[in-house]
């Protein structure tokens, strides 16, 4: 029942995941949400994040941003990087991440998706039939919760008693 929100990992941040981990289990694709999950929400790029995703094109990685935001946020977002992006996703719908992988040209077992959102980005990937990692959302000091993070966090803990669903992959975070 609630295994349409289950991703296939967890992850405390995008900068903990082992992507050599991932390329070794044969992902060469990497559609990532932007907002609380690269950035906090409406937050410009940074040079961290830059050099993450420009990392990550270097070791064989191809990486495309997916976001519900709109083309003028994603186009400030990647001006130093050039990162393909689709904006207005309309996450869950999978009509996103059916473009997303257009852009990788990838075939979808070789793609996985990046998120903060149970409800929209793991979702979606589920409904998309692609491998996800769900991370922690990016923080602010002062920052208040809404409802639906305590609705996730009650999900992640049934998830981690899934058995057969709870790190699909054999766990991908190495420590920060
Ligand atoms: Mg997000």
């Amino acid at each position: 029942m609630f295994e349409q929100f289950y991703p296939y990992e967890y992850a405390q941040s995008v900068f903990s995941i082992d992507y050599d981990k991932l390329y070794e289990l044969g992902y060469r694709g990497l559609i990532f949400d932007v907002d609380n999950t690269l950035v906090h929400h409406g937050d410009p790029s940074t040079e961290e994040v830059d050099a993450f995703l420009l990392e990550l094109q270097s070791r064989g990685f191809r990486v495309v941003l997916l976001s519900d935001n709109e083309t003028s946020r994603l186009e400030s977002f990647t001006a130093k990087t050039h990162i393909p992006f689709i904006p207005d996703a309309g996450k869950p719908s999978p009509k996103g991440y059916e473009a997303a992988l257009e852009k990788l040209g990838l075939e979808r077992s070789e793609a996985i998706v990046i998120g903060d959102q149970m409800f929209t980005d793991i979702r979606g990937a589920n409904a998309s039939g692609l491998a996800s990692i769900l991370v922690h959302y990016v923080t602010v000091p002062g920052q208040r919760i809404g409802k639906r993070r305590y609705v996730e966090k009650a999900l992640l803990v049934l998830w981690r008693k899934s058995g057969r669903l709870h790190q699909r992959l054999g766990f991908v975070e190495r420590p920060l």
